[in-house]
């Protein structure tokens, strides 16, 4: 019997002791896996795959919605007043009364300084004179009349600034993209037009492709790759540095009949270095996206920073391409918008956007009416 006794207890014992050894091990092996989950690089990686993924499904749920054109306008309206500083001089110079030759000169360099350039500034200074003579007053509400209204007749309200982007027909009787080629010397904010651009469109729903035909900056594709990807936009680029900017060209617009897009716009290169290689490549980037349907657009972005380069550039880029609109950057702090005025007179095409900051949503339509009343505010 006591036998019996002591294997009962040792069982029990044993049973005991085995339980014990079970659960210390189990915790050590969750402990091993604790530890394995914070130091294993491979663990590591998989979680940083993991919220990269999820960080992707984000923004591709979260797609921005740029902002609305009205609204848009309003915003940037104090901020192309304070390219007034022209309007506001020559108001307070016009309201001193009895102008005297001193006065005309302080009026024609200020008109100069602003870039208006020397023909336009001539003929608005014969305007104003007349005017002022006839009404021979220096009321200051008069004068900001005369002022306001010969200002946007030399801005010309008259001129057709609204895109083309009329579909094309293919030669098989399907629908093509409207194409847009954008051109300019680089640095003048050509490639951030064109983001801002692709935005502008997105916000009507419009669906676009574009092309990064400025082969020769890596970076360019990439910055043009980055405005793409936060509004849902393909771009169409190449991987070799340097591949013929034509046949990208070719590449966005065939990829935009594919997928039957509303717009194509191509972004170029601009080096001004060789003038005959840049008519040469802008040619042969036109004819091959007229291939198929004509081309709806040529825009000429100039930095309305630069004056008289500017000037020069757009003379250029007018004898290469025959452009159909401008746009004109960086018109936000600068004191020059009376370059509006010259570059239009100088190639007969109209402003159609300006550029009023660094800001995705910066850019907005031109229009002569705001533009005038911005200056005079
Ligand atoms: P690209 O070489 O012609 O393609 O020029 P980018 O698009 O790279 O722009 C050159 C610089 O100009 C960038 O720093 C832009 O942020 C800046 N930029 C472009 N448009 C405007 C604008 O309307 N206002 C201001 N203030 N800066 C601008």
């Amino acid at each position: 019997m006591p036998d019996i006794q002591y294997i009962i207890i040792a069982i029990v014992v044993l049973a005991l002791a085995s339980t014990a050894l079970v659960f210390s091990t189990r915790r050590k092996r969750d402990d091993t896996i604790e530890l394995d989950e914070k130091t294993s690089p491979y663990i590591s990686d998989r979680v940083g795959e993991e919220e990269e993924a999820e960080a992707e499904e984000g923004s591709v749920a979260t797609l921005e919605r740029p902002e609305s054109v009205p609204s848009r306008m309003e915003r940037l309206r104090a901020r192309l007043a304070r390219s007034g500083a022209l309007g506001k001089t020559l108001l307070s110079i016009l309201s001193r009364g009895d102008l005297t030759e001193e006065d005309w000169e302080e009026i024609e360099e200020t008109l100069l300084t602003a870039d208006v350039g020397l023909e336009a500034t001539d003929e608005l200074m014969d305007k104003l004179r007349t005017e002022t003579k006839v009404r021979g007053t220096s009321d200051p509400q008069v004068v900001r009349e005369i002022l306001r209204e010969k200002l946007l007749e030399m801005v010309d309200p008259a001129m057709d600034r609204e895109l083309d982007l009329t579909p094309g027909t293919a030669d098989d009787g399907s629908p093509h993209p409207a194409t847009v080629l954008v051109v300019g010397v680089n640095g003048t904010g050509k490639t951030t037009t064109i983001g801002k651009l692709a935005r502008v469109l997105v916000s009507e729903d419009r669906t676009v492709v574009l092309g990064a035909a400025d082969t020769f900056r890596a970076a360019a594709a990439d910055q043009l790759a980055t405005w793409g990807e936060r509004v849902g936009v393909e771009v169409v680029r190449s991987d070799v540095e340097g591949a013929d900017p034509a046949s990208v060209a070719f590449d966005a617009v065939k990829t935009g009949q594919e997928k039957a897009v509303d717009v194509v716009m191509v972004d170029t290169a601009g080096r001004l270095q060789n003038k005959s290689a840049l008519m040469d490549e802008l040619g042969k980037i036109k004819r091959v996206m007229s291939r198929t349907a004509p081309v709806r657009e040529v825009l000429l972005v100039i930095d309305a920073t630069t004056g008289q380069n500017a000037m020069t550039q757009a003379k250029v880029f007018a004898e290469v391409t025959g452009l159909t609109g401008i746009v004109l950057t960086k018109l936000d702090g600068t004191a020059k918008g009376g370059i509006v005025i010259n570059v239009q007179r100088t190639l007969d095409v109209p402003v159609k956007f300006v550029g009023l900051g660094e800001g995705p949503d910066d850019l907005a339509p031109f229009v002569p009416e705001d533009f005038v009343d911005a200056l005079l505010d």
